[in-house]
């Protein structure tokens, strides 16, 4: 029996990226997958066929996750399809870059927003189902800019920051309930949020990275898969963090 058989995994924006990465490793753990997306069901439609293909379930469900009445009714629906909710990545996330002089209110809202305001949505809307159960693992997908700062991006390292702090609030308020909440931080990844970077930016960028080379996204979902499985029951409150070495 594959370890994570009969549990139920729901992972924000795991249409494509590294959600995508961490979707096909949960489902090739048995888990039964809900595939999250807002914009480009194609990519979702494409991630559950990836998954079915290989000899997994996947579902996919379409909602904005800074949407608290979106969120509230797609967990409601998924707990009533699934039974209960194991497994919450809270992966989906956004940038809107620019130095802080010259940054929109707008922008600084929307990350926000989305990075960590839909995390504490989704994290609150899994809640109830896990202390039920009382087991329960839930990871924030934050950055290595959280922790190290980057100029441009005063709005998605200040939410990445945030998602370590709700992650370890959020350990203490349920660790007796055998719920785990853990922050697995990534470098820089190879997926499109990377990839519409300028070429010198991603050579300059791997100039600073000691293992030589962008990450791929199965050395985040790897990362995912011991915090989910009995390896990683101990692990609560804590960040992982997987950059090749850029910060350490
Ligand atoms: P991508 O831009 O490739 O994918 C983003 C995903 O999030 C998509 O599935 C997208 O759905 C979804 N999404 C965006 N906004 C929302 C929303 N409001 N509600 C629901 N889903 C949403 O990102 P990556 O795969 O590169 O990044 C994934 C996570 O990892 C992010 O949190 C990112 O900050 C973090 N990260 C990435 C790094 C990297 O180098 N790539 C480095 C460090 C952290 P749709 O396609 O439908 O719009």
């Amino acid at each position: 029996m594959k370890i994570l058989s009969g549990k139920t995994a729901v992972v924000t924006g795991g249409s494509r990226g590294i959600g995508r990465g961490i979707s096909l490793r949960l489902a090739a753990m048995g888990a039964v997958v809900y595939v999250n997306y807002v914009s480009r069901p194609e990519a979702a439609l494409e991630t559950q066929k990836l998954i079915e293909d290989a000899g997994g379930m996947a579902r996919i469900v379409g909602f904005d996750i800074a949407d608290a009445g979106q969120v509230e009714a797609a967990f409601k629906q998924i707990i009533a399809e699934a039974g209960s909710i194991d497994i919450l990545v809270n992966n989906a996330g956004i940038t809107r870059d620019g130095l802080i002089a010259r940054m929109k209110e707008s922008d600084w809202d929307a990350v926000l927003a989305t990075n960590l305001k839909g995390a504490f949505l989704c994290a609150k809307a899994v809640s109830k189902t896990m202390m039920k159960k009382r087991w329960g693992r839930i990871v924030n997908i934050t950055s290595v800019v959280g922790f190290s700062g980057n100029a441009g991006q005063v709005n998605y390292a200040a939410a990445k920051a945030g998602l370590v702090g709700l992650a370890k609030s959020m350990a203490r308020e349920y660790a007796s309930r055998n719920i785990t909440v853990n922050c697995v931080a990534p470098g820089y990844i190879r997926t499109e949020m990377t990839e519409t970077l300028a070429g010198d930016v991603q050579e300059r960028l791997k100039s600073e990275i000691p293992l030589g080379s962008l990450g791929e996204v199965e050395d985040i979902a790897g990362a995912v898969a011991y915090l989910v499985s009995e390896d990683g029951r101990y692990m609560t409150g804590q960040v992982l963090h997987v950059n090749g070495g850029m910060y350490m």
